[in-house]
């Protein structure tokens, strides 16, 4: 049963290894911080607690467990989730019935793209494709990981193999893996013919699409020219601008080297990892998107653009350039050498590529460079920065970056600094994406509290989370005197509340130190004691309640008297 089923997988994974594949994170305290996945920031409030097997974001306010973090990153149920994590833990699903009956349509899609992934790979031994992936100096080992596979030279080899699996056209045809004839309504074939299969993942490893490259000889067939490179159409499962290629391969190099590698073809992405540099990604055949850049921020908020030396023009860098900056996140550029081949190069000359990487320019001087060395009039070339390298600078949100990039900028061009800043001046004022979500849908507020409420939430949480210490006993009998409560009930606490105990207190707080809480909140009781007895008194008043009103007074004394007893 599920249940069971849920209960293994609590104890095989603890909540730091669900969350770290998709979150930096870093120890404060009892916690674990990283920037939150959900809504975009720039310091961490998204909290993780190992204890308690929870998270929680101060930020957008979202939180639960390992099961509702994966149902929200990946977007799927929670049976959804349920699949990820046994996969992860190692254990086995038993459902109670036909698993493929209780499969939802988006379960099929999976299968049905996992299945014809399969299918590919299985043809590919002793193909054209192997020949071609073999010249290219791809080794078994990297042939194998990215499961790279055949398309057959024939018009429904796939349809008809996953027919006899038990997929309907309506499947494959949602998967995008066939295509209906033109002007022949009802008839249908395969969408990937003689080529060489890239399957694409989404961060979690599943395949979502296909990158077919073809094998035709000079890209011609029958004298009619093919696409070099065939992409699955956007499908539910694939949406381009939201997956990076190689993404699952690549996060934990990315978290560990410190940086993304973008590169511009799957090919290059899989010399790169047969390199070593095992953090590279790349698009699928669109443009760099706010989507990918989130995803990146997830693992690393360093990246580094790697451009072949004839990338069609620089205007199309310096826009992903000016979005990444814009994102918060940090650039450079490293430019590959002219008359070879990308992936090729960074195979061949292993040592030559880690120095460009390792000299590689932040963005602005990148563009400064390349601009100086094409243009040598000097007017001509201040324009051309203006156009280009402004907008960079224009995007950086840091003060200390600007700052120094105005000072490079100035002295490569030959201009004052005042000149450059001018010119940022009248640039028009962009809006901080970063800042933009900050409250994203499903952001939770919290009902207005009154002072004593909320610190009366903290010293219960400081119960629960320092049980069994003299801090705890000390905050129990200063609860109890405060409130004139005999004891103390249970009761549940929301999980911010919990993690804003660990994050203020730490890891071993001493036995006073929640005095200063114990102070405010009796403050606060007394204060709201106070103005209820000033209501009574009107009342009273209002009444002409000689009895109640001397009672009322009484009691407002005695309430100024430990108002003022305690300092305040
Ligand atoms: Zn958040």
């Amino acid at each position: 049963m599920a249940g069971d089923t849920v209960q293994q997988i609590k104890e095989r994974l603890n909540i730091q290894d669900i969350v770290s594949s998709y979150v930096k994170l870093r120890r404060a305290g009892r916690s674990l911080v990283g920037l939150c996945p959900f809504h975009k920031e720039k310091t961490p409030s998204f909290h993780v607690s190992p204890e308690r097997g929870t998270w929680h974001c101060f930020g957008c306010g979202l939180g639960g467990d390992g099961f509702s973090f994966i149902e929200k990153i990946e977007g799927v149920d929670f049976k959804g989730a349920l699949k990820i994590l046994a996969e992860k833990a190692g254990v086995t699903i038993e459902y109670s019935g036909s698993s493929r009956e209780r499969s939802s349509r988006t379960e099929r899609l999976r299968e049905v793209m996992s299945r014809a992934c399969e299918w590919y790979a299985g043809k590919l031994a002793g193909s054209p494709a192997e020949a071609y992936a073999k010249r290219r100096g791809l080794t078994d080992e990297t042939i194998s990981a990215w499961r790279l596979g055949f398309a057959p030279e024939a018009w429904r080899a796939l349809l008809e193999a996953l027919t006899a699996e038990g997929f309907t056209v309506s499947e494959m045809l949602a998967a995008g893996l066939i295509k209906e004839a033109d002007g022949k309504q009802g008839t249908y074939y395969d969408r990937f013919r003689n080529r060489l299969m890239f399957p694409i993942c989404d961060s979690a490893g599943r395949v979502v699409a296909f990158t077919g490259r073809t094998l035709e000889a000079g890209d011609q067939k029958d004298g009619v020219q093919t696409a070099k490179y065939l992409n699955s159409p956007e499908t539910e499962l694939y949406h381009k601008s939201e997956i990076l290629f190689s993404i699952d391969k690549a996060r934990n190099a990315i978290r560990t080297r410190g940086f993304t590698c973008l590169v511009e073809g799957q090919m290059d992405v899989l010399h790169a990892h047969q390199a070593g540099f095992e953090n590279a990604v790349a698009l699928s055949g669109t443009a760099l998107s706010e989507r990918h850049l989130s995803l990146m921020k997830r693992f690393s908020e360093n990246l580094m653009l790697i451009l072949d030396a004839d990338t069609a023009g620089l205007k199309a860098t310096a826009r992903s350039a000016e979005l990444a900056l814009r994102h918060g996140l940090r650039v450079k550029a490293v430019k590959l050498p002219l008359g070879k081949d990308p992936a090729d190069f960074i195979s061949e000359d292993v040592k030559d590529f880690s120095l460009r990487i390792k000299n590689a320019k932040p963005i602005v001087e990148f563009f400064l460079a390349e601009l100086g060395e094409k243009e040598r009039d000097p007017h001509r070339l201040v324009r051309a920065a203006k156009e280009s390298v402004l907008p960079l600078i224009n995007a950086m949100s840091s003060p200390m970056e600007r700052e120094h990039v105005i000072q490079v900028t100035a002295r490569s061009l030959g201009l004052s600094h005042e000149s450059v800043r001018e010119e940022l001046k009248r640039m028009p004022k962009l809006f901080d994406v970063s800042d933009r979500t900050t409250t994203v849908q499903g952001t939770v507020t919290p009902p207005a509290r009154s002072p004593a409420e909320t610190r009366r939430e903290q010293l219960l949480a400081i119960l629960h989370t320092y049980p069994n210490t003299p801090l705890a006993e000390r905050v129990r009998s200063g609860y109890c005197r405060i409130t004139e409560a005999g004891q103390l009930s249970p009761q549940t606490l929301p999980e911010s509340a919990l993690f804003l105990a660990e994050q203020a207190f730490g890891d071993n707080p001493g036995e006073e130190a929640a005095d200063e809480l114990l102070r405010a909140f009796e403050e606060a009781v007394i204060r709201e004691a106070y103005q209820e007895s000033i209501i009574h008194l009107r009342r009273a008043e209002a009444a002409g309640d000689a009895v109640e009103i001397i009672h009322v007074q009484a009691r407002c004394a005695s309430l100024s008297a430990r108002l003022a007893a305690l300092g305040r």
